[in-house]
């Protein structure tokens, strides 16, 4: 048992309270109690009880929508002239990077941004992998790094045609493969899903066969939609019908489904993604980063669909997700007052509600029975920080560097800064090794 407590906590249940000199229990991985300091140490004597030393104590952040095999994209110089659409992005970058990643290379470039999501205190992810010179085991490589790490995620291998139609099977097999094994194993920590990439790389032939593939795992699809104006022009070249209309078409929407991006989709398509109550996942920082466009996403949640947030890989630190999102959509509607409701909802409801659909699970809330994922922030508010507030603390004032201790379902990650399950140092040295090799071979 362990307490997490002498700390201002910010429970972001169904009333957000703010506890002054609060505490959170946690035991057998979930959370037994939240409330005053002082009477919890009374109830619990024997726990172990980590000081907080009056910093936030808060849910562990939920980042909806990542890409943790971009890591060795950093600082990579492109052999080709610099990409003007985003089209160009993919081929000239994301395309060329993903075929170079040998066995090792996948491992590596999972757990170096896994150790950054611990470090901002992000302790579930939902990924979308791409290895297509070594697709068979890639996800069980993701999967051994995020149980070693100790956080929670999703896998899912994107299924594409753009690499040939051993390769596209070889995606779908790894993705069943990897989804029976999450299903068989049932931990807490991972969640299998059938990724596709896009529908601009899938033929009607591959899309039927991933359902196929894909009947009877209770499972929804990872799938970006209409990220980039091309997405749209193909799927009418293709189908007659705009994207979000032709995946519906073969059954990849529904309540489990992460449809990501959503730049460019109309009313009706709106419509459709609220009626099959399918979720969206909105990446700001990556849509303004491409250049691809302002996703509608207050429009989406006027109508009702539920939108969670994710960084696709651009950052682990959901902090950073949440100050562009906030920016994004007041400066797109020009409109200080926009986003206001909308972004807390995204981060804090929707990828919480988002993961207990694909998990079962409850996590981004301290209440009890849900999930204890509980990080502390080195914050001290010089505003009184209370329940109708702290939004605006979070936005303004906290960041993931200030991230102090991170714990997933009662393990601690990292206290103090100091991680506790990886060797960053070594980790990272590995790192800059293979990303060597990786440049060379792009
Ligand atoms: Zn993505």
């Amino acid at each position: 048992m362990l307490i997490v407590g002498n700390g201002l906590v910010i429970t972001l249940d169904a009333e957000s309270k703010v506890i002054k000199d609060g505490a959170v229990v946690i035991e057998d991985g979930n959370i037994r109690e939240v409330g005053d300091t002082a009477g919890i140490k009374e109830r619990y004597p024997e726990a172990e009880f980590i000081d907080a030393q009056g910093k936030v104590i808060m849910p562990g952040m939920i980042n909806a929508h990542m890409h943790l095999y971009s890591t060795f994209a950093r600082g990579m110089a492109l052999k080709d002239s610099p990409p003007r659409t985003f089209m160009q992005i993919l081929e000239r970058l994301w395309w060329k990077l993903d075929k170079t990643l040998e066995q090792e290379d996948v491992y590596i470039s999972a757990m170096v941004p896994i150790i950054d999501c611990i470090r901002c205190g992000v302790t579930t992810i939902l990924d979308h992998h791409a290895s297509p010179m070594s697709v068979p085991g890639s996800l069980d490589l993701c999967a051994k790094a995020v149980l070693e790490a100790g956080i929670r995620a999703s896998l899912a291998y994107e299924v594409s045609d753009r690499d040939g139609l051993e390769i596209r099977d070889q995606g779908i097999e790894e993705n069943v493969r990897f989804i029976k094994r999450c299903q068989e194993e049932k931990s807490p920590f991972l969640h299998g899903m059938f990724g596709l990439h896009a529908q601009v790389t899938l033929s009607d032939e591959t899309l039927r066969k991933c359902v196929e593939a894909a009947e009877g795992l209770d499972v929804g699809f990872h799938i970006h939609v209409a990220e980039g104006p091309e997405d749209v022009e193909d799927a009418l070249n293709k189908s007659g019908m705009r994207v979000v209309e032709r995946l519906d078409s073969f059954g990849i929407l529904g309540p489990k489904t992460l449809a990501i991006h959503c730049v460019h989709i109309n009313e009706a398509e709106m419509e459709i993604l609220k009626a099959r109550d399918t979720n969206v996942v909105h990446n700001p920082e990556s849509n303004m980063g491409n250049a691809v466009g302002v996703a509608p996403v207050l429009e989406m949640m006027e109508k009702g669909v539920r939108v969670g947030l994710g960084t696709d890989g651009y950052t682990a630190d959901m902090f950073e997700s949440v100050k562009v999102a906030n920016m994004l959509h007041k400066l797109a509607q020009k409109n200080p007052s926009a986003a206001w409701a909308e972004v807390p909802k995204m981060i804090f409801e929707n990828n919480r509600e988002i993961v207990r659909r694909l998990f079962g699970i409850k996590v981004g809330a301290l209440e009890p029975g849900a999930a204890g994922d509980v990080i502390i922030v080195d914050y001290d508010p010089w505003t009184p920080l209370t329940s109708d507030n702290y939004y605006s603390h979070v936005l303004f004032g906290m960041s993931g560097g200030l991230v102090d201790t991170t714990i997933v379902a009662g393990r601690v990650l990292m206290r103090n800064r100091q991680l506790t399950t990886v060797d960053s140092e070594r980790i990272h040295a590995r790192s800059r090794e293979l990303a060597g090799r990786v440049w060379i071979r792009f």
